[in-house]
C-alpha cells in the first residue's frame, strides 16, 4: 500500500491550491491528488466566459502547468475517484479498491449541480453547466445550434445567455423570479440588467419554471408551468450546485450545508481538512458560518488548508472576492451579496457603474457590489470587516 504525508481528494481548485500551501512549509513530505476528472486541474470560471466567447483556449484554463505536479513531487491520479475515507486507520480507498494510508488529509471534492426534479429533467442532453466536459459538449452544438433555453436566472444561467446570445444563438432563459440575479443584485440594478439582456435580443421569461422537457425529432422541448412550449437545440441548466459531502458524511465527519471546519479549516477529524465549495466554514468578517461557491474562496482556502497540514496553524480570517461579466456590466463583490438585507446603489454613472451596498438591521455592512468600479475590492473588504455602523448617507461616496 501506498503512504503518503498528505492526501487530497478532489484535482479541483483547492485541491491543487492545497499543493502550493504544503510546499510553503514542507517542502519534502510525499503528496497524493487524486481527482474524478480526466483533466489536470482547471478553472471554471472560463467555461461560462472567456472559453465560450472564443478568448481563451482549454489549454489556457489550466490552473498550473502539467509539469508543475511532478516538479512539486505530486503524485497525481486523474480518472480516480476517491470512494471510502477511514479515518481510524487513516485509509482512503478508490473507485479500483486499492487503498492509501495519509497522515493529513484534505477532502476538497466541491459541489455538483442540482438536478430538475421534472419528467426529462435527467436526460443527457441537458446540460448541467459544471465541468470542462459540458462545455465541450456545448462547443460541439454550437455550430448546428440556433435555439437554446437556458432554465435558471442565477450567475451561471445569466453568463450562459450572454455567452451564448454572443455566439448569434436565440436564447431563451427562463427562472422562477421576477429578475435575472434577483437574489443577489441590488434590487435598483436587477431591471436594469434584465433590460440590458432584452436589448441584446435576450428572450427573458421571468416568473415561470419548466414542469417538463422532452425530446423532439430536432432539439428538447421544454414546458413550462404557465404553459409555454420553448425549443432549443441545446438546453443549458444552471440551478444551483450542492455540496458533494458524502464522501464525508460516510467517513462519521461532521456535515451541515458541506464540511463543517473550524477557522483553521480543520473538520471534527484532527487528521483532516476540508476546504472550497464543499466546505461550511466560520466566516470570520460576517459573524456566521457559511459555504461559500466562489474561485477566489477556493483558492485561498485551498492554499491555507495546505499549510495547516503541513503545521502552520493559521486562521482563515480572508475576505474573498467574487467577479463575473455580464454582457456590458464587469461585477466584483465582497462579503455577503444577499437581496433580501437593506441595500441600495450608490451611482457613479447612473444605470453604469456604482457601487451596491448590502446592510444589516444595525447599519453594519454586510456586503459590496461593484459594477464597473475597478481597483476597490480593498476598500470593500475593510467596509466588511468594520464593526461600525453606517447610514445610506455615511456611504455615498465613500468607495469609487
Ligand atoms: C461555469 C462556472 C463559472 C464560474 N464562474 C465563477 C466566477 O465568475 N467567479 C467566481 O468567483 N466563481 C465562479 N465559479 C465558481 C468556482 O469555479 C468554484 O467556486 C470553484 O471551482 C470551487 O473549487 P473547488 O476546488 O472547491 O471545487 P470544484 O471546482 O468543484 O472541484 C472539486 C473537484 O473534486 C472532484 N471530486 C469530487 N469528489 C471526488 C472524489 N470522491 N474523488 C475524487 N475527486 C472528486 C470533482 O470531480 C472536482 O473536479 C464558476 C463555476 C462554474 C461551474
Amino acid at each position: 500500500m501506498q503512504k503518503f504525508d498528505y492526501a487530497i481528494v478532489g484535482a479541483g481548485l483547492a485541491g491543487a491550491s492545497a499543493v502550493k500551501g504544503i510546499r510553503k512549509e514542507d517542502q519534502e513530505g510525499s503528496i497524493l491528488l487524486v481527482g474524478r476528472e480526466e483533466q489536470f486541474p482547471y478553472n471554471r470560471p472560463p467555461l461560462s466566459k472567456d472559453l465560450l466567447l472564443g478568448d481563451k483556449t482549454v489549454e489556457e484554463i489550466k490552473i498550473e502547468d502539467e509539469g508543475y505536479y511532478a516538479e512539486q513531487g505530486v503524485e497525481l491520479q486523474l480518472g480516480t475517484e476517491i470512494t471510502e475515507i477511514d479515518p481510524d486507520s487513516n485509509l482512503l480507498t478508490d473507485d479500483r479498491g486499492k487503498n492509501y494510508e495519509y497522515g493529513k488529509l484534505l477532502v476538497a471534492t466541491g459541489g455538483s449541480p442540482r438536478k430538475l426534479d421534472i419528467p426529462g429533467g435527467r436526460l443527457d442532453a441537458v446540460n448541467y453547466y459544471r465541468q470542462l466536459g459540458d462545455y465541450k459538449s456545448l462547443r460541439e452544438r454550437l455550430d448546428r445550434a440556433t435555439k437554446a433555453v437556458v432554465i435558471g436566472g442565477g450567475f451561471i444561467g445569466s453568463e450562459i445567455t450572454a455567452g451564448l446570445i454572443m455566439n448569434d444563438i436565440e436564447v431563451s432563459v427562463v427562472f422562477p423570479e421576477d429578475f435575472l440575479l434577483q437574489r443577489v443584485l441590488p434590487e435598483e440594478l436587477a431591471p436594469i440588467v434584465q433590460r440590458d439582456y432584452r436589448d441584446h435580443g435576450a428572450k427573458v421569461i421571468p416568473g415561470d419554471k419548466p414542469t417538463r422537457i422532452s425530446k423532439g425529432p430536432d432539439g428538447l422541448d421544454v414546458k413550462t408551468e404557465q404553459g409555454k412550449l420553448l425549443h432549443g437545440d441545446l438546453v443549458v441548466a444552471g440551478i444551483g450546485i450542492s455540496p458533494e459531502d458524502e464522501l464525508a458524511k460516510d467517513a462519521g465527519l461532521k456535515v451541515y450545508d458541506g464540511v463543517e471546519v473550524d477557522e483553521c479549516l480543520k473538520t471534527s477529524d484532527p487528521d483532516i481538512y476540508a476546504a472550497g465549495d464543499n466546505a461550511y466554514f466560520p466566516f470570520s468578517a460576517l459573524g456566521e458560518s457559511l459555504r461559500v461557491e466562489h474561485w477566489d474562496n477556493a483558492k485561498s482556502q485551498g492554499e491555507l488548508a495546505g499549510e495547516n497540514m503541513a503545521g502552520a496553524g493559521k486562521t482563515y480570517d480572508y475576505v474573498p472576492y467574487f467577479f463575473s461579466d455580464l454582457f456590458d456590466f464587469g461585477f466584483e463583490a465582497v462579503g455577503d451579496l444577499n437581496s433580501r438585507l437593506d441595500n441600495f446603489m450608490d451611482w457613479k454613472e447612473k444605470g453604469k457603474t456604482g457601487v451596491g451596498y448590502y446592510l444589516s438591521k444595525d447599519g453594519k455592512v454586510r456586503g459590496v457590489l461593484l459594477v464597473g468600479v475597478w481597483g476597490a475590492k480593498g476598500d470593500a473588504r475593510d467596509l466588511v470587516k468594520s464593526e461600525e455602523s453606517f447610514s445610506r448617507e455615511d456611504l455615498v461616496g465613500m468607495i469609487g
